[in-house]
């Protein structure tokens, strides 16, 4: 009776008020089971695949440079496993994106997803060949890692067109952007060697390209986490 008392203005009369009262109550308990019918989260599937794909490339790169010093034969896999964790991070790093931009476009997204995924699946496969690891492929190592970066132009271009008036798609443009220029440069200074090329010797314990390289992946992969954030909220709220 008091917490019915509370509920509505003075000057209803006490039916008055517990009929007022109940509709109210009611009115609020449908709202709460309409809400999540109406703001209905959408899969996240892609985000962690990302999120895996972020760890694996994490931790192979943390066991190869912990582990590389014990033998030449450890070393021979364990860098294969670093350009492997690398190569399995920038490919599931189109999941987000991809997924999220074009999932009411059921073509394109199983277009560019299949792409990337191929290309993926190729460039782990390439990281693994021994041949892959002699100093005549370098070049072609940072060309296939530069390439699967750079192919992510078409889906960005392609959302930008379909969704030029939504501000989530330039917020995410911003951060894609941002990362293709952290992974980019990451590929030219591992490719051409910056720093120790003009002073070797002086980087070979700290500095030296292979470390700005993975400095750069890490900035790169955050930029991408921050992007799939806008990306959820988008489709969280908006549906397709
Ligand atoms: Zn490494």
């Amino acid at each position: 009776m008091e917490l019915l008392s509370n509920c509505l203005p003075e000057n209803l009369t006490y039916s008055n008020h517990t009929d007022t009262c109940v509709l109210h109550n009611m009115k609020e308990d449908v709202a709460n089971i309409i809400a999540p019918l109406l703001v209905r989260p959408i899969t996240r599937w892609p985000f962690f695949a990302f999120l895996g794909g972020a760890m694996f490339c994490l931790l192979a790169s943390s066991t190869c440079h912990l582990l590389s010093c014990h033998s030449e034969r450890v070393a021979y896999f364990m860098l294969r496993l670093d350009y492997a964790g690398i190569a399995a991070l920038i490919s599931t790093s189109f999941y987000p994106p991809v997924y999220y931009s074009f999932m009411c476009y059921p073509f394109f997204c199983n277009l560019y997803m299949g792409f990337i995924t191929l290309l993926g699946i190729g460039t782990v496969l390439a990281s693994l060949l021994p041949v892959f690891q002699t100093p005549e492929y370098r070049t072609f190592r940072a060309s296939l890692f530069f390439g699967m970066g750079f192919s992510g132009a078409a889906p960005i271009l392609h959302k930008l067109i379909l969704f030029w008036h939504q501000p989530e798609a330039l917020h995410t443009t911003g951060y894609e952007v941002l990362m293709g220029l952290f992974y980019g440069i990451g590929a030219v200074v591992y490719a051409i060697r910056i720093p120790e090329r003009w002073m070797p010797g002086k980087f070979d314990i700290a500095g030296h390209s292979h470390q700005l390289f993975h400095v750069l992946v890490l900035a790169g992969a955050y930029t991408h986490y921050r992007a799939g954030l806008v990306y959820l909220r988008w489709r969280d709220l908006q549906g397709c």
